[in-house]
This record gives C-alpha cells, sequence and structure tokens, in this order.
C-alpha cells in the first residue's frame, strides 16, 4: 500500500502560499460554537507550517448550505448563519495568531486577503460550500473551482480528515493540482485507522451505537470479518432487538433493515463473532429531556414506551465484555445523551474505554462530543478521531478520495 506523502517532503516553506485544507465544521448555534474539538486537532500543522514562515491559507466548510436566498438586490447569497466568521476568531485565539478571514471563497475578499499574506501570518477563506463547484457532481463544474481555489497557493496541505471521504473539489482535485502532502492529522488518523484494521491485538471489540443501523450497514459487514466481539446499543440496537423477535414499542426502528440485520445476526454465528445485545433499556413516555422512565427488560419494552438508553445490566454486560479486549473501536452513543437523564449508558461504555489498558479508539462526530460534553478527560483514550463517516469509510475497506490523492 502506498504511503502519504509528509509535509517534510514539500521542502522549505518559507514565503511560499500553502493552501491547508482543514476540518472546521463544528456545531454553531447563533454564532456560538459548541464543541470546538475539530479547530483545536486543525492547531498543530497550521502552526508548524506558519512557525516554518509559509503565507497560510486555511479553507474548511461548515454543514450543507444547500439553500440559497435572494437578496432584495437581485443576487444571490449564501445563508450567513454557515458563515466560517466566528469559527476564524475561535481559531485565532488557539493559534494564538491573528486570523485573517476573507469573506469570500476564490472571489476579490480571498484574493485580496492572499496578498497581504506576510511570511508566517494564516488567513481562513469563508465556506467552501458557498461556492457549489466544491460538491458538484460535475467534473468540469468542480475542476473549474479547484483551479480557482489552486490558484491562490503554490503548495497544498490536506489535514480535513473530518472530509478525505468526500470527491470535494477542496479535498480531491486541487491536490491534483499543486505539489500536495498530507498534514499531521491526516498522518495521525491514518495511523490510528492501520492500527484496527491490520493486525489488531486480540481480542478486539467494536462497539457500535448512534441513531441509525443503514448509516452503519457498511461497517458492520466489514467488522464481521475482522472483530471477535460486536456490542450493539444506541438508537440501531432496536432494529437488531426486533429482528430477533421482541416487540420495541416507540422505540427508534428502521422496518426496511430488518432483513439485512438478520442477515448480520447469522453471519455472526457462522463466524463466530460474539454478538452483545442490551439486556435492559430505560423506556421512556416520549422522546424529552424530562420525559418520566423506567427500566425495562430489552425484551419487554411496552408499547407506548421508547428506549431512550441502554439499563444497568447492559452497561454492566458491556463494560464485562470490554474490560479484557485489546483493541476496542467505539461509534454511536449508548442513548440520547444529549439527555442528561439519559446519558449515562454512553458514560458507562465511555468509563469503561478509560479503564482499559487496550488500545481505545472512539470515531463519530457526536461520541467525541459526547466524550467532552460528559466532562471525561480525552486522554483516557488512545485516540479520538475528529472523522464519523471518514473512519467509518476508512473500516469499511473503502478508497477514500481525499487519501488517495495525497500519496505518492
Ligand atoms: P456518531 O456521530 O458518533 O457517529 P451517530 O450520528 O450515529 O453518532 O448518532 C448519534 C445520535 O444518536 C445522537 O444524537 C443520539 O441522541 C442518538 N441516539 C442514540 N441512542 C438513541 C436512542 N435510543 N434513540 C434515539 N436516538 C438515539
Ligand atoms: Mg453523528
Amino acid at each position: 500500500m502506498s504511503t502519504l506523502r509528509t509535509i517534510d517532503e514539500l521542502g522549505d516553506v518559507r514565503g511560499k502560499r500553502v493552501l491547508v485544507r482543514s476540518d472546521l465544521n463544528v456545531p454553531l448555534a447563533d454564532g456560538v460554537i459548541g464543541d470546538d474539538g475539530r479547530i483545536r486537532a486543525s492547531v498543530p500543522t497550521i502552526n508548524e507550517l506558519a512557525d516554518q514562515g509559509a503565507r497560510v491559507i486555511v479553507c474548511a466548510h461548515l454543514g450543507r448550505p444547500t439553500v440559497f436566498f435572494e437578496r432584495a438586490s437581485g443576487t444571490t447569497q449564501p445563508e450567513t448563519e454557515f458563515s466560517l466568521q466566528p469559527v476564524a476568531a475561535r481559531l485565532g485565539e488557539l493559534l494564538g495568531r491573528d486570523v485573517r478571514f476573507a469573506t469570500d471563497t476564490v472571489g476579490e475578499s480571498a484574493q485580496a486577503t492572499v496578498d497581504g499574506l506576510a511570511d508566517g501570518e494564516v488567513a481562513l477563506l469563508e465556506n467552501l460550500r458557498f461556492n457549489a463547484g466544491e460538491t458538484s457532481k460535475d467534473d468540469a463544474e468542480r475542476g473549474a473551482f479547484a483551479d480557482a481555489l489552486a490558484g491562490l497557493a503554490e503548495l497544498y496541505v490536506g489535514d480535513g480528515f473530518g472530509a478525505v471521504h468526500r470527491k470535494h473539489a477542496s479535498v480531491y482535485d486541487v491536490p491534483q493540482r499543486l505539489p500536495h502532502a498530507a498534514g499531521g492529522l491526516v498522518a495521525a488518523e491514518v495511523g490510528v485507522l492501520k492500527q484496527l484494521t491490520e493486525n489488531p491485538a486480540r481480542p478486539y471489540a467494536v462497539v457500535l451505537g448512534g441513531a441509525k443501523v443503514s448509516d452503519k450497514l457498511g461497517v458492520i459487514a466489514n467488522l464481521l470479518g475482522k472483530v471477535d466481539r460486536l456490542l450493539i446499543g444506541g438508537g440501531m440496537a432496536y432494529t437488531f432487538l426486533k429482528a430477533q423477535g421482541h416487540e420495541v414499542g416507540n422505540s427508534l426502528l428502521q422496518e426496511d433493515q430488518l432483513d439485512q440485520v438478520r442477515g448480520f445476526i447469522e453471519e455472526a454465528a457462522k463466524r463466530d463473532v460474539e454478538l452483545v445485545l442490551p439486556l435492559d433499556v430505560l423506556a421512556a413516555t416520549e422522546f424529552a429531556a424530562d420525559a418520566p422512565h423506567e427500566v425495562v427488560d430489552a425484551t419487554a419494552i411496552p408499547a407506548d414506551r421508547e428506549g431512550l438508553d441502554i439499563g444497568p445490566r447492559t452497561r454492566e454486560l458491556f463494560a464485562g465484555r470490554l474490560a479484557d479486549a485489546r483493541t476496542v473501536f467505539w461509534n454511536g452513543p449508548m442513548g440520547v445523551f444529549e439527555f442528561d437523564a439519559f446519558a449515562g449508558g454512553t458514560r458507562a461504555v465511555a468509563e469503561a474505554l478509560i479503564a482499559s489498558d487496550a488500545f481505545t479508539v472512539v470515531g463519530g462526530g457526536d461520541s467525541a462530543a459526547a466524550v467532552r460534553k460528559l466532562g471525561l478527560a480525552e486522554d483516557g483514550f488512545s485516540h479520538i478521531s475528529t472523522g464519523g463517516g471518514a473512519s467509518l469509510e476508512y473500516l469499511e475497506g473503502k478508497t477514500l478520495p481525499g487519501l488517495a490523492v495525497l500519496e505518492d
């Protein structure tokens, strides 16, 4: 397998304009940043380049600003709620440097901002997705935007791990137009994923949760050939329970995935993979933070209740199946951790990983956010990934476009 090109291979970057594709896709509400983990993870590569005297042009996306509205003037304007401006301020604080903000992606503001950069200075371009070329499926439209982006710089560094599974202009097309390298974050993330896929220490346990089974089908299918134990919690567990013939009340259920899930249950048995499902759940009267709830057996969920977290016996069971594992990958919260009353299952799994001596990896935006929201020490895990979709696709065995182009 080919390896990623490193920043060192770019040679002397002093005085060079370096376009850095970062992942700054953080939760924003009314201009206030929620979890800033991804910004913090982007800091080392940007600072490394700036310390070496590069003129650093950071580019990134935020959310999915697909709807554009017509201004009274008749011009089309992207939704301001998706502006990266608040992120520029936070990035500057974390870098300990000024960050100049360009109010467009490849327009006049971007060009003027880049032209004004001195050695060691940093700029951030406006949300790449304000330009339809960024995500276009049309090679020519994407290519035209990539040409313009590449025209701002002399070198490219791909460091936005959370976006490397996307065939987007800034991720896939620009590096084909400039001398390129992978940043430190991408290199670190890929190193961890290799450790999970090439010869993992055993027992190897994977804990999956989150809302939808359909998001994780590919990874389950691929992991069934690699892991020793597969623990399923969160909203997706109910489709497994239903597939086993149990009623799940009003719990999250993906009827259309039942056949597929039955197939997984058979496959796990055939391959001697231990499939661990919830024994009990917190069954609530409604989907609400203060919903009345009680512990019920996973096989006896009342018709008018919905399971919003794994119960105490399940927490103990899961912790037990993780205690002697040597490799653990965890993706997806065990319950609706956003509500304090239903965060206990997620906390129990996180604490089991922290207590373990295994190589422990957390993947998934919500899982990482849960760890921080619960106030758990991030250094209690071997690695917390900044990319949910990207790490899952890697574990599915797929080729990630944004990584392939950074190999030599
Ligand atoms: P990640 O981002 O870590 O990959 P997902 O996006 O797959 O995780 O899922 C996260 C979401 O799953 C959270 O918003 C959480 O509230 C939700 N969730 C977990 N368990 C349940 C449940 N039992 N019912 C409904 N939603 C759930
Ligand atoms: Mg998520």
